[in-house]
């Protein structure tokens, strides 16, 4: 057998088993009509996108879901993928070709999309790698991207049923516009800033007679296409005015006064210019009054035509000159400080303009209705539990969505303009001729679609649809739909309405949204404040499944997540506390070799033929099932962080530090039985249990194991498709847990004497322990409490033979024993009274709350029959330990 490394070294062995799961097939799931699949989807990456750690959360989050599925034996399916991020992508490459000294019209929109192929093909790869780095067990075979044709298709298919249904429209609508970008944006890709701005108090001069109307804006240069001034029809002040009008100052065109409900009297003057082209609300307020639009701008943010002589200018520089010419003409009553909210391009950071433009929309609100039903039924339910309110509120005032940019990268819509007859065709493959006239002169739309609307496809355009294939029909609908919260609406709450109006089947069982990290301080990571983590690097120091721990242990759904460099650190500690525990076994395992062979079968028949069991090892068996018991719950649960912190702590305070501890006596100890068996069955179980969590280290130690007990064919080729364990309620053992907790307790106390009073290390102290019904077990482990606390001689007594102490000694009273420590001039006499008569009101103010509460006729009807005999037991131990502490002091009197 080949040495164990005395240190775990994560660089070494996480590509080999990575390549050893890959070359088997692993993750490619057997087709099984006989069993259900667990399906999970992962949420496409941006191509533009550097691995960050929130990626590498979804990662670690998914490849713990669907490596537990898959150990439990369903057909497990994680199909990888990336979307074509629209916008973001063609950014970069307008930035790359910006470095030649190129535009994108230099180089014509064909050649732009085979630039932005070229590059998004490296990116993908890229991305592709790194996840294979964390140890995803995703599907590669099924990897899949947003522009591949499949997806392609299932979009085109997707616009021209909704089409169809007249679920999809061409309107004017208010948009957010870039100037820079020249496109349409969604509302995601909106930045709210706050800016300090201005306040312009403008003067119309009113269209008959005398005076003027003033109204404030903190965008004059706008006023070119005011269509109206509105006022509140309660507003005492321009009640005689409506129905009147006014003239714009410079282009002198009257528009008219009219009354709307939605003016805020007490806002400025209480007067609204009413920009329909420019503002979303302004826009409703003229399709109510049927107000005219009035475009002022061209697509880069320069003045047009109906600024009359301001027409060209850049629309800062305007409003400088409109500005300057209102107070010339003393139109300009005031200019007052205002701080607001203004909408900023999030690639590009170019202050967004809102304007009127014709764009394609889907029609939401009756695809919401179904998805709301979905999630109020619980066909689907939404972890954590309370952002299914969040949830409805957003469904039930949704808006109908903009789905067109003017962009050349993403899917082309398919709409074809004829030239001839005026009329459109939709259709799923290129027409060659108008499907009204039949004339050849037709033409596609020149815009792409909202990058959103392929991802609200992706859980079935990834599974074949709209074909009906074996995938689709096996693995559709879904399990499980894992992101961060922060997208809801963006993309969950889209895939769900796009999932049922396509297939008529939810798209998910589950949506597990989970929090977003955080740097150790709580604060945002984020470039500027220099506290971002990179996965990568933080991979190379700590290694792969430390990394996973740091992001997941001990975290709970919805929450955000502190990861710093402590965190990162207790999860190398705990990998290396799991390698030390595995080495000490693996070692023993070959010491024992060397006379015969040690397999699973002759360990197994060891452990039968030991029987009855010594206290420990009933002790740790007990307390291993009730972990299985545990983490399968939390696990069915979605308590992953939970699970992962029970396995957490039993490895580290129950099998090493007592356990593993304790056998080391007994492997020295020869005439002892050999705890040999029972240290590889543990050590086994718990490598599989935390394989999900921690893949690497785990496959590593496993496969190690299998070398040294292994006969032919008893145990799997890997870990990751062993079992996952299963509890065994035979093994729960409540007098062993009752005993070894008494024992353990013993040792710490005398530990926390021995630290409080600083004895050296290696100073033995002389020791009494009394005890009553677990004498027994006290006294088969003498040799543990001596060696563990340093404490010889030893005197383990029945409660009976208690005698009053002559010499000075310290008395520690226990749950259920007492310890006697004689130390000369330790402690006086008077110090350890003040102790004991401490512990001894405590105890007694313990044992009157119990009493009472278990006259309590309220909690005696209520509480579960099993909650009232537990409550009683406490009172019996307690009333036993206020006894004995009783009997400490009246010998010391
Ligand atoms: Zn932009
Ligand atoms: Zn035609």
């Amino acid at each position: 057998m080949s040495d164990i490394p005395k240190a775990y070294q994560p660089g070494k062995i996480e590509k080999k088993w990575y390549d050893f799961w890959l070359a088997r097939g692993y993750f490619t799931p057997k087709i099984d009509p006989q069993r259900k699949p667990f399906v999970l989807i992962m949420p496409p990456p941006n191509v533009t996108g550097e691995l960050h750690l929130g990626h590498a959360l979804t990662t670690t989050l998914e490849d713990i879901m669907v490596r537990w599925h898959r150990m439990k034996g369903e057909p497990t399916l994680w199909v990888p993928g990336t979307d074509h991020a629209g916008i973001a992508t063609q950014v970069i490459v307008e930035q790359q070709l910006a470095k030649e000294g190129l535009t994108k019209k230099d180089i014509g929109r064909e050649e732009f999309v085979k630039v932005a192929w070229e590059w998004v093909n490296q990116s993908r790869k890229a991305i592709n790698d790194q996840h294979q780095m964390l140890g995803a067990s995703c599907d590669w075979t099924r990897e899949s991207f947003t522009l591949d044709e499949g997806p392609s298709r299932a979009v085109r298919t997707a616009f021209v049923r909704l089409y169809d249904k007249e679920l999809i429209y061409r309107g004017e609508r208010i948009i957010n516009w870039c100037p820079r970008c020249q496109t349409a944006l969604s509302d995601l890709e909106v930045e709210h800033k706050d800016i300090s701005g201005q306040l312009y108090h403008i003067r119309y001069p009113l269209a008959d007679g005398d005076g003027f109307l003033t109204v404030a804006t903190t965008r004059p240069e706008t006023f070119f296409g005011d269509t109206a001034v509105a006022v509140n029809p309660e507003d005492k002040r321009y009640g005689n005015l409506v129905g009147g009008g006014v003239t714009l100052p410079i282009i002198d065109r009257k528009i008219p006064i009219i009354a709307d409900d939605v003016v805020d009297p007490s806002f400025g003057t209480g007067a609204l210019k009413i920009t329909p082209a420019h503002d979303p609300v302004d826009f409703e307020i003229a399709e109510r009054h049927n107000l005219p639009l009035v475009n002022i701008m061209n697509y880069d943010a320069t003045m047009n035509e109906n600024t009359g002589p301001y027409m060209g200018l850049e629309r800062f520089t305007c409003r400088d000159r409109v500005v300057a010419e209102l107070k010339g003409k003393h139109l300009l009553e005031r200019i007052e400080p205002y701080f607001h909210k203004v909408g900023h391009c999030s690639r590009c950071q170019t202050m967004v303009e809102p304007r009127a433009s014709l764009q394609w929309f889907v029609r939401t609100k009756p695809l919401a209705q179904a998805a709301i039903k979905a999630v109020r039924e619980g066909s689907i339910a939404i972890i954590p539990e309370h952002f299914t309110k969040v949830y409805f509120d957003w469904m039930e005032n949704i808006r109908d969505w903009c789905i067109s940019r003017q962009l050349w990268w993403g899917h082309p819509i398919p709409v074809w303009y004829c030239q001839k007859c005026g009329n459109l065709t939709v259709s799923i493959d290129k027409p060659s001729v108008c499907s009204h006239c039949g004339s050849r002169q037709i033409f596609q739309d020149p815009d792409v679609l909202d990058t959103w609307f392929s991802s609200a496809l992706w859980t079935h355009s990834t599974l074949g649809w709209p074909d009906d294939t074996e995938d689709f029909g096996y693995f559709y609908p879904t399990s499980v739909m894992e992101t961060g919260y922060d997208i809801l609406f963006f993309w969950v709450a889209r895939m769900i309405m796009m999932g049922l109006e396509d297939t008529g089947e939810i798209p998910f069982q589950t949506v597990y949204l989970h929090g977003l990290i955080r740097d150790e301080n709580g604060e945002k990571m984020s470039k500027l404040k220099g506290n971002v983590i990179n996965p990568l690097e933080a991979v190379n120091r700590y290694g792969i499944d430390a990394l996973r721990f740091a992001l997941t242990a001990g975290t709970s759904p919805g929450n955000d997540i502190n990861v710093g460099k402590g965190r990162l650190e207790s999860g190398r500690n705990f990998v290396n506390k799991l390698w030390n525990a595995a080495r000490f076994i693996l070692q023993n395992i070959d010491t024992a070799n060397t006379g015969r062979p040690v397999t699973l079968a002759t360990l197994v028949a060891e452990r039968a033929f030991d029987r009855p069991w010594r206290i420990e090892d009933r002790w740790i068996e007990s307390k291993l099932s009730r972990l299985i018991d545990n983490v399968t719950g939390l696990m069915e649960d979605f308590q992953f962080g939970e699970a992962e912190q029970q396995i957490y702590d039993f490895i580290w305070s129950q099998f090493c530090d007592w356990y593993i501890e304790i056998a080391k006596i007994r492997l020295r100890d020869q005439p002892a039985p050999s705890p040999l068996p029972f240290l590889v069955d543990t050590l086994e179980i718990l490598l599989r249990l935390v394989h999900p969590f921690m893949p690497f280290a785990t496959e590593e130690l496993w496969q190690e194991l299998k070398q040294r007990v292994s006969g032919e064919g008893q145990m799997p080729t890997s870990i990751m498709v062993a079992q996952y364990p299963i509890a065994n309620d035979e093994l729960i053992d409540p007098e062993a847990e009752r005993a070894m907790d008494s024992i353990i307790e013993i040792v710490r106390s005398i530990r926390n004497v021995r630290a409080q009073q600083k004895v050296k290390a290696d100073k033995w102290i002389e020791a009494q322990v009394y005890g009553d019904d677990l004498l027994p077990f006290i006294t088969a482990q003498a040799k543990a409490i001596q060696t563990l606390a340093r404490v010889h001689p030893l005197a383990i007594l029945n409660r009976q033979e208690r005698k009053p102490d002559k010499t000075e000694a310290l008395a520690l009273v226990l749950k259920e024993a007492e310890v006697v420590l004689p130390w000369a001039g330790m402690l006086d006499r008077l110090d350890q009274k003040q102790r004991l008569t401490k512990e001894n009101e405590v105890t007694k103010a313990m044992v009157a709350q119990l009493k009472q509460r278990l006259r309590d006729s309220d909690f005696l009807s209520k509480a579960p029959a099993h909650i009232v005999e537990r409550e009683t037991q406490r009172l019996h131990l307690l009333e036993d330990r206020l006894e004995r502490l009783e009997l400490e002091l009246s010998q010391l009197d």
